[in-house]
């Protein structure tokens, strides 16, 4: 039997591009030959200056959650108020991060499936002086998409002293962001928009949110401390822990990939797919866990009709035998639903196959649906859309 690994189609890690995987294969040097340190110097100006950063760019290895404790951490000291908001199951993992940290700690919780909406976050600001405000830009779990560029215009016109931290592991590499819009913080991992394995956690931090851990003592986490980051990201010669060496010469290779699609069209392609998704699935009755105007461009959460749920697993099992590997539901949706990933580096020969497999999965669960019903609406949207999604 031929033994082909299914389509990676949960929300990260996601396919992963032949010239990034050459670039994890390749032999491995010293972390201090000078080859390497002119490599890792690049490497972190093009983070800076690809997603405008005026303060400096980290690239540590460690997972999402580390950059999530890592962008906390370094911005708010033990007493500070700190108001994280949460959208769902990783909005809740930050509530925990912070909770640990002896802030006085406020949160406000989205409904599933919805997100906490700036009037609220206003109001609460507005109510209550606040040195950090925390939020997630896509939340993996409902597959919601918090407007980031019009938050962080009311936080710069409204709330100009509260810095700004916001979890883009589900969105940065995907979605459009950059730092001068008033971000403080943008924190994010390698296996999502990005496109690469796990492993890398990736994070910017602006000037003022530089100089707020500068000015601060010495901070109780020791591995995750800017502080003794700052020296090497400004000089690779320079050494705290030792840096994941194929992971930084991967992620060199996916910002080049990224900059050349352009950050503004690879959004556009994002948003374009993610709808085309949503549609061809939505018309096998499955249901999306996000409001509509809400929805995410790199994951969408359906919810299975009616009296089907006692087949989540089943359902899953058959999609990945037919050659796409979907995500359960969290949280609160546990059982009721599935995720896709649709981000990275992928085309809509992906799509194809994505939703195919999908189509299948509800034929063998004996799912009422017409074969090719679903495709037949993708098709359409991707033709629409143009060659490959860049038209
Ligand atoms: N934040 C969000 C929005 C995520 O989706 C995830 C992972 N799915 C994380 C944080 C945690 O990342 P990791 O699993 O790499 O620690």
């Amino acid at each position: 039997m031929i033994q082909v690994n299914p389509l990676v189609m949960v929300p990260g890690p996601t396919p992963i591009a032949r010239s990034i995987q050459e670039q994890m294969a390749k032999e491995t040097i010293a972390f201090h030959d000078p080859r390497f340190i002119a490599d890792f110097d690049a490497l972190v100006l093009e983070l800076k200056n690809t997603w405008r950063c005026d303060g400096m760019a980290f690239a540590v290895a460690g997972s999402g959650t580390m950059a999530m404790e890592m962008a906390v951490s370094n911005t708010a000291r033990r007493g500070d108020s700190v108001l994280v908001c949460s959208n769902g199951h990783f909005g809740d993992r930050y509530i925990d991060i912070c909770s640990r940290k002896g802030y006085d700690l406020d949160t406000i919780k989205a409904p599933p499936g919805d997100t906490v909406s700036l009037e609220e976050i206003d109001e609460r600001l507005a109510g209550k002086k606040t040195d950090v405000l925390v939020v997630t830009h896509v939340e993996t779990s409902t597959g919601v998409e918090l407007p980031l560029f019009e938050l962080a215009d009311m936080m710069r016109l409204k709330h100009p002293d509260v810095l700004l931290v916001a979890d883009g592991v589900a969105s940065a590499g995907a979605v459009e962001f950059y730092m001068d819009w008033g971000i403080d913080v943008m924190l994010t991992c390698s296996q999502k928009g990005m496109g690469m394995a796990p492993g890398l956690g990736i994070l910017w931090a602006s000037q003022r949110a530089i100089e707020k851990r500068l000015n601060m003592p010495a901070i109780a986490e020791s591995y995750i401390d800017f502080a003794k980051w700052i020296p090497v990201m400004k000089d690779a010669r320079a050494y705290w822990g030792t840096p994941p060496i194929n992971m930084i010469w991967a992620l060199a290779e996916a910002v080049r990939i990224i900059k050349g699609e352009g950050i503004g069209e690879r959004d556009r392609r994002h948003r374009r797919f993610a709808a085309a998704v949503r549609k061809s699935v939505s018309s096998l009755g499955f249901k999306l866990a996000a409001d509509e105007h809400l929805a995410s461009p790199t994951v969408s959460a359906f919810l299975y009709p009616e009296g089907a749920q006692a087949k989540d697993e089943e359902f899953r099992a058959a999609v990945y035998d037919e050659g796409a590997h979907i995500a359960g539901c969290q949280g609160d949706l546990a059982g009721a639903g599935f995720r896709v990933g649709h981000m990275g580096n992928i085309t809509a020969n992906t799509l194809v196959s994505l939703v195919a497999a999908i189509e299948r999965g509800c034929l063998r669960c004996g799912y009422p649906i017409k074969p090719g019903s679903a495709l037949a609406v993708l098709q359409e949207e991707l033709v629409a859309i143009g060659s490959q999604g860049r038209g």
